[in-house]
């Protein structure tokens, strides 16, 4: 375990008037040394020039700090649905989203974007599946970069797609350039999505066995505000939900999850982010009771 490698962090905003050098001191201001952020609102597609967003300022500081640059995380918008063809102009704009994100992702230096794989509206999962399939294929195919997509399993809130490891599994397939793809795991997502979260090594040999560990590029740590199979995607803070402190830490400090990067969505608490001590807390195994309050 003495070579172990932890990536861990959480996302992190990216605001006026310091823009990524700010993203940059927010993550190292938790202790992190990786972190994910939007290239801007998550909610919608409006963006601002690289140009305006103090790249170059926050890449000194991440070279100054020691930081994998290659362990830093993008996250897609949410307004993206490929997965539906039924509203034509909602998959042409998918296809153009994503392929700005990828190039917006290639223009900060990163390298792997998060991705949810949207939902179905009532075509079913198959059709959903090839449609993302499709969607993917179209963007692929005009963009020559390094960065992957890693296509985030889901809680199975309304008629979302992804939410058994099959189902990205079948993406993957289904793409002609699966090279390109990855997966996130979030363990809110697995665990209301009905998968036993407990069982740590058994989602990891049963992740191995559907997709391949190879193509695991990020774990999400968030606690569930819900039991089991609730398919309500609300996060929790560490060791506030059904998941608990145990078995995150496990997943943190797993063996088959060396040099994979963690990265933390739990809420506010208070108006005030809870990165700092959850972090601290998995790094160490040492729970605080009551950290929160
Ligand atoms: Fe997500
Ligand atoms: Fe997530
Ligand atoms: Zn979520």
């Amino acid at each position: 375990m003495s070579d172990y490698k932890l990536y861990i962090g959480s996302h992190v905003s990216m605001n006026s008037p310091e823009f990524y050098e700010g993203s940059v001191k927010e993550a190292l201001s938790y202790g992190a040394n990786t972190f994910m952020f939007y290239t801007g609102a998550p909610q919608n597609s409006y963006r601002k020039p690289l140009s305006e967003l103090k790249i170059q300022e926050g890449k000194k500081l991440i070279k100054e700090a020691g930081i994998d640059e290659s362990k830093i995380i993008v996250h897609a918008p949410y307004i993206i649905n490929g997965a539906n063809k039924a509203r034509e102009d909602l998959f042409d704009l998918s296809i153009k989203v994503i392929s700005s994100e990828i190039k917006r992702t290639a223009g900060f230096g990163c390298k792997t974007i998060v991705l949810h794989p949207g939902a179905h509206v009532g075509a079913g999962a198959e059709n959903a599946i090839k449609n993302i399939a499709e969607c993917l294929d179209i963007v692929f195919s005009q963009d020559n970069s390094d960065v992957r997509i890693a296509i985030e399993t889901m809680a199975g809130k309304g008629t979302e797609i992804g939410i058994t490891f099959e189902q990205v599994r079948a993406i993957i397939d289904q793409c002609h350039y699966p090279e390109r793809l990855g997966v996130c795991l979030d363990t809110c997502h697995i665990s209301d999505a009905g998968y036993d979260i407990k069982d740590v090594d058994g989602i990891l040999k049963e992740f191995d066995r559907v997709i391949g560990l190879d193509k695991l590029l990020v774990v999400h740590i968030n606690d569930s505000k819900n039991p089991m199979g609730a398919h309500k995607d609300r996060h929790e803070n560490i060791g506030y939900g059904y998941i608990g402190f145990e078995t995150l830490y496990k997943f943190v400090h797993h063996p088959l999850l060396n040099g994979i990067p963690k990265i933390l969505e739990t809420p506010y608490f208070n108006e005030k982010p809870p990165y700092k001590q959850e972090i601290q807390m998995l790094k160490d195994g040492q729970y605080i009771e009551g950290w929160r309050e």
